[in-house]
């Protein structure tokens, strides 16, 4: 099914206000497989909305317009609509009984022109409006729809999810399914290109990659008649996406890198330790935001000063005089010491410097050490991160989670 979107309003058209409708349809038009061919935005003139409505009606099968539906004599979407279907405004009681209920509860009185809002061709069907006094309506002619919102987005938000949303699903003669796949480790660039010539192969389904904190993602997206269809074009391109770059993807769908280690850490029986500095705590509370960690997550330290890592974690003065707070020898004895002390399988330790100042020639700012002691044996890893103080932060924390992972 195509569609198109028609703003209305001077207000629009002269930029006084940004058109934020237009983009929420068209995405949630995307969401449920309907092909948007065109937006439109008209001033509130008769002539030019009864020619755009016709216009858009030859090349589509639903037009949606938002804006228009006040009580003014400058609202008129809904009129011009039905003139465009020839249909008749009939007063429709059970509005008009809604709005005038809706007057009293605000304590105003109606007037003469709000009554205009109750009025609608017999064929419609009418969409309530909770959270204004202007209905929705949608009409229909042969195979044509054109559906009329208002224009206030807290409005005509609610009433397309709650309303319009379910007709038109129901309405529509294909779905567009879509499997998201998380990488970790692998930039946005570098994935595109090991994965170029699968996306360029085909265009159902497609294959959008696009980053988002600090990890790139795989978005493919097929268009069929079922959800079965659609998913049988779309595992067969995973499975190859898979056998080139599986290494670096971590979870499908709606999970997250974090959520995906404390699973396994679980399901492994395997309990974790944690001594932090840099990062300041993120480690663990990403663990913890996973709920069944409970069995694995022991303990969380934020080790920040020098006295803190000898007394708590048993960081030798010597090591940290000799090599300092922010080196391999640190990260390993952190690792270590907090292992020891909770006698956990696993001990993370993260060490750097998140900047923005404190850096050096040697040591610069984003130089940061993540230890891991797993079941004996300790390995640490050192990385230069670019990116503010949080980024540091944030990317020091997914990278000791994605060595968990592998
Ligand atoms: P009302 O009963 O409030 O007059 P209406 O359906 O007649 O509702 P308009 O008069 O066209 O709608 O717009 C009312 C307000 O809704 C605008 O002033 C604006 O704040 C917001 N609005 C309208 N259209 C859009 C749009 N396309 N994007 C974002 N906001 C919009
Ligand atoms: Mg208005």
């Amino acid at each position: 099914m195509k569609a198109e979107i028609i703003s209305v309003g001077t207000e629009i058209l002269l930029g006084d206000i940004v058109n934020t409708n237009a983009q929420y349809l068209a995405e949630e038009l995307a969401n449920i497989g309907i092909d948007v061919y065109y937006q439109i935005t008209v001033g509130d003139n008769e002539e030019r909305l009864y020619d755009t409505f016709n216009e858009c009606l030859t090349r589509s099968d639903i037009v949606i317009a938002t804006g228009g539906l006040g009580p003014t004599d400058d609202d008129i979407t809904k009129e011009v609509a039905c003139k465009c279907f020839g249909q008749e405004l009939k007063l429709h009681e059970p509005s008009l009984k809604k709005i005038e209920d809706y007057f009293k509860k605000i304590n105003m009185s109606l007037s003469e022109n709000n009554k205009k809002q109750a009025y609608f061709p017999k064929e419609s069907i009418i969409l309530e409006n909770n959270y204004g006094t202007a209905p929705g309506a949608i009409l229909k002619k042969d195979n044509k729809i054109i559906i009329v919102l208002p224009g206030p987005p807290r409005e005509m938000k609610p009433m397309f999810e709650e309303k319009v949303k379910p007709y038109l699903k129901n309405n529509s003669n294909s779905v567009l399914v879509s499997k998201v796949l998380r990488t970790f480790g692998i930039g946005e660039s570098l994935l595109e290109e090991s994965i170029i010539d699968i996306i360029k192969e085909q265009n159902n389904p497609t294959i959008a990659p696009y980053a988002k904190d600090s990890e790139a993602i795989l978005r493919i997206t097929a268009k069929a008649s079922t959800q079965k269809e659609a998913e049988a074009l779309i595992n067969p391109v995973v499975e190859k996406i898979r056998s080139r770059v599986g290494n670096y993807i971590y979870g499908e769908d709606d999970t997250s890198l974090e959520e995906e280690v404390a699973k396994m850490l679980v399901e492994k029986n395997l309990t974790i330790s944690v001594a932090e500095s840099c990062t300041g705590g993120l480690v663990s509370s990403s663990l913890i935001n996973y709920p069944g960690i409970s069995s694995a997550f022991m303990e969380g330290c934020v080790t920040y000063s020098n006295e803190a890592k000898m007394k708590r974690l048993g960081v030798k003065k010597e090591t940290l005089d000799k090599y300092g707070a922010v080196s391999e020898q640190t990260a390993k004895e952190m690792a270590e010491g907090i292992a020891k002390q909770f006698s956990t399988n696993i001990g993370l330790s993260t060490t750097g410097i998140a900047g923005p100042e404190g850096g050096s020639v040697e040591k610069p700012v984003g130089l940061v050490y993540i230890g891991i002691y797993i079941n004996g044996k300790t390995f640490v890893k050192r990385f230069i991160f670019n990116g503010n103080r949080q980024m540091v932060r944030l990317r020091s924390t997914k990278n000791i989670l994605n060595e968990l992972r592998i």
